[in-house]
């Protein structure tokens, strides 16, 4: 069996300057089946004939098995001359890709014991995180956990899913804390949508100190710019986290 599928275009909106919303439903009659936090591949040819690959992570809220027919939904950023983008922008509804996947290990596992998951993301990274909002409810009630989402933009619009991680403020006040880092735009006076979130100015890896992680106490996840993961890896280190305990995924761009 190929380990190629086509996935169909059900839908595509721009949910922030810079940012496309794709869902896309697996056309083979088979589930596309993942564990929040894994990724897709997409296969398209590049106008000297040669063939490009893209990695996106999946965004749908994921509880249960994403059965046939069922969207599957991921955010892409809109990069000035990007070949993937230049292919989404020019898709109509309706229109096939390759795919493949799922792909990857930066998934909540089982066995955890912390007291405290510290997830950390720019841009689009945190699609991942959307995703894994049931599993972070269930492990709040059952377990308890503390989660603590930081998340950096550019600019308030760039805050994707934001009125998604303010639900969870709310549904869990003290245990799901959500602090956006905004490194260009303050949040203005009239945010008060976000008045529920921890905002400040700069960029996430500014937050760690307050956070005070510790090494049984939290474990770390990074999604997105290799630049921001680097350096959170590296403060992490220095706060004593062990490397069992520091989970990444570099948004590299493929040449
Ligand atoms: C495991 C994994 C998961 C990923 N998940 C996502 C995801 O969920 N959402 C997502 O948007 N991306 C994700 N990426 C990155 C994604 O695969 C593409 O690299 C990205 O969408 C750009 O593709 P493009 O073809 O439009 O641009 P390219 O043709 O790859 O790039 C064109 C030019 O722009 C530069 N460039 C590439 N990306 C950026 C950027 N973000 N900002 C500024 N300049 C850039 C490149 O260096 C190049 O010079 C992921 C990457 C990996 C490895």
């Amino acid at each position: 069996m190929s380990k190629f599928f086509p996935i169909r275009l059900l839908e595509r909106r721009q949910i922030a300057p810079s940012v496309l919303h794709l869902a896309f439903v697996r056309d083979d009659g088979e589930a596309l089946d993942y564990t929040p936090g894994q990724f897709i591949q997409i296969h398209f040819p590049l106008a000297d004939g040669s063939s490009a690959r893209r990695s996106y992570s999946c965004a749908t809220r994921h509880d249960h098995r994403i059965a046939s027919g069922e969207a599957v939904e991921f955010v892409a950023s809109i990069v000035p001359g990007g070949a993937a983008t230049a292919l989404f922008q020019g898709m109509a509804i309706g229109d096939h890709l390759q795919a493949s996947g799922p792909l990857g290990l930066f998934t909540l596992k089982p066995d955890d014991a912390s007291r405290r998951y510290l997830l950390i993301a720019t841009g689009t990274g945190v699609a991942s995180y959307r995703s894994m909002l049931p599993q972070l409810d269930a492990l709040i009630r059952e377990r308890g956990v503390e989660v603590v989402l930081v998340h950096g933009a550019r600019m308030p619009s760039e805050l994707l899913f934001a009125d998604e991680f303010l639900a969870m403020v709310d549904r869990h006040p003290g245990k799901f804390r959500y602090l956006p880092c905004l490194s260009r735009e303050a949040l203005d006076d009239d945010a008060a949508a976000f008045a529920r979130a921890e905002a400040a100015h700069g960029y996430v890896q500014n937050r760690l100190a307050e956070l005070a992680p510790s090494a049984g106490n939290d474990i770390a996840y990074m999604c997105g710019n290799p630049n921001m993961v680097d350096a959170v890896v590296a403060a992490l280190k220095e706060h004593g986290l062990p490397m069992k305990d520091i989970r990444r995924e570099k948004y590299i761009s493929l040449k």
